[in-house]
């Protein structure tokens, strides 16, 4: 049989570079795309020299031309973090845009499959708690979070389109908080953030009250959840993530204790249209993938604790 071929868009990104890993090590033939605003080598570096890993390094909001055969379209890229979206705002609706029609019409062309990283962005401030992919979200279309948020919704509907129009063979997953190794312990997030500000003394930010809640997956889980979706027949939106929810304070508190800093909690203003809870209802998922988290926050912290501590000063 011969091996297929995957192009990951995004693939030297936090989750697109653990994908990349992933299908390495199941035989297929992998083509990382990626413009490197956000993402970096060194996630990839790792795989340069493997003969079934290629990087491209190309912009996907300008056309894609690729030869030869793909069997699959991972669309990955995008800024991901609320920090790096809010500095490349345009970016990340071109990416969203442009970037999903180029990865539609390349998919289209070499009669691929195709599947897009949406977000739990796209309930917005959630009114519905936890949030099943039934529900239509509540996002502001005008506010500071609005080009991650619109994007990936428009990125959705694109999708939809080509599978109504074109017969295209498409799945959505939306992504809830993923952590693990990799993230760039500058991004924003909240997981870099109080890991690195508690490896290194610092106060460690809390926004608002802390009250706000997130429900955080592990990298390798989400990823094995990604795998078992491109392998199905779904084409319509599911959700991906842990369902164990924490308020932001319950996390800081974790973070200081698992690292036992000297670290003290601040606290600092909220940022506008922070989604005041987030779980993601993963029924879907184990039904028709039969797939759920397997790693507790516990467990996943304490591996990314040690991955910052030992990468932290390169990082920094
Ligand atoms: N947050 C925080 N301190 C930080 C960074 C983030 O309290 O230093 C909060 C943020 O306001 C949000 C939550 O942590 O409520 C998750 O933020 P993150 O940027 O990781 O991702 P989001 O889920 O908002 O996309």
């Amino acid at each position: 049989m011969p091996k297929k071929t995957v192009l990951i868009t995004g693939g030297a990104g936090f989750i697109g570079s653990h994908l990349c890993d992933n299908l390495i090590a199941r035989d297929f033939k992998v083509i990382c795309m990626d413009n490197l605003i956000t993402g970096t080598r060194d996630n990839i570096r790792h795989l340069l020299k493997d003969k079934n890993f290629r990087f491209v390094q190309h912009d996907i909001a300008r056309p894609i031309k690729l030869k030869g055969k793909i069997d699959h379209v991972l669309h990955f890229a995008s800024p991901a973090s609320p920090q790096d979206y809010l500095r490349f705002p345009i970016e990340t609706l071109k990416v969203g845009s442009l970037g999903t029609h180029n990865a539609l019409g390349l998919s289209k062309e070499k009669k691929a499959k195709f599947l897009v990283a949406s977000t739990s962005e796209i309930y917005g401030d959630p009114l519905e708690h936890p949030q099943k992919e039934t529900y239509w979200g509540n996002v502001n279309s005008v506010g500071i979070r609005s080009c991650y948020d619109e994007a990936k919704r428009f990125s959705e509907a694109l999708t939809m389109a080509y599978h109504r129009s074109h017969k295209l063979d498409t799945r959505i997953v939306r992504i809830f908080n993923t952590y693990g190794p990799r993230m760039r312990i500058n991004d924003g997030r909240v997981v870099p953030n109080f890991i690195y500000q508690a490896l290194t003394g610092k106060p460690i930010t809390v926004y608002g009250k802390g009250s706000q809640t997130r429900s955080f997956c592990y990298v390798s889980d989400l990823v094995e959840g990604i795998y078992k979706l491109m392998l199905s027949s779904e084409h319509g939106p599911v959700n991906l993530g842990n369902p164990d929810e924490f308020t932001i304070l319950e996390f800081a508190k974790m973070v200081t204790c698992f690292t036992r800093t000297s670290s003290k909690i601040v606290y600092k203003p909220l940022p506008q249209d922070d989604p005041r809870q987030r779980r993601p209802d993963i029924s879907k998922a184990k039904r028709i993938l039969k797939w759920s988290p397997k790693i507790s926050l516990k467990d996943g912290l304490q591996k990314t604790i040690e991955w910052f501590k030992i990468n932290h000063s390169r990082l920094e």
